[in-house]
């Protein structure tokens, strides 16, 4: 097949700061190959007259670190567009926590975000919770773990 995905008479917006236009855009491997008037073969086709079709939006204030261990999609972002998250900022994070300060920042996350301290430092790591960490590559370890809808970034 020439084209994985062909989203066509979309209305573009490419990021470059140019007016946005109409036309097709074909995606190939899940990179972008073609765009303006796209002809050809696809897997799936998708009619986007009267909407927009831009690129991925970028969410720099999230408190997504918690919410990453039991919503992988990281809803509602992503159905906003979002493709990019920073995490771990309004010191917020789960790493780097030293352990004599475990507590403390479960503490936090519990009376900021009402996640239950519980569950974010005294159940042992695992692969299907994020819990604090005590270094930033442990962490990053274990989101390596969840199949994520959005890219975290964490700060
Ligand atoms: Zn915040």
């Amino acid at each position: 097949m020439q084209h994985d995905l062909i989203i066509k008479n979309g209305n573009i917006i490419d990021g470059t700061g140019s007016d946005a236009y109409s036309g097709d855009i074909a995606i190939k491997d899940g990179f972008i190959t073609e765009i303006g008037e796209v002809n050809g073969e696809a897997a799936e086709i998708i009619d986007a007259e009267g909407m927009t079709v831009s690129p991925g939006f970028v969410d720099i204030h999230t408190h997504l670190d918690a919410q990453i261990g039991w919503d992988p999609q990281m809803t509602p972002i992503c159905w906003h567009g979002v493709t990019t998250a920073l995490i771990g900022n309004c010191g917020l994070t789960f790493a780097p926590c030293k352990p004599e300060d475990t507590e403390i920042l479960a503490g936090m996350m519990e009376t900021v975000e009402d996640i239950p301290k519980q569950a974010n430092a005294l159940s042992p790591p695992s692969s299907s919770t994020l819990t604090v960490r005590k270094s930033f590559p442990q962490k990053v370890l274990a989101l390596s773990n969840f199949s994520l809808s959005v890219l975290p970034f964490d700060l």
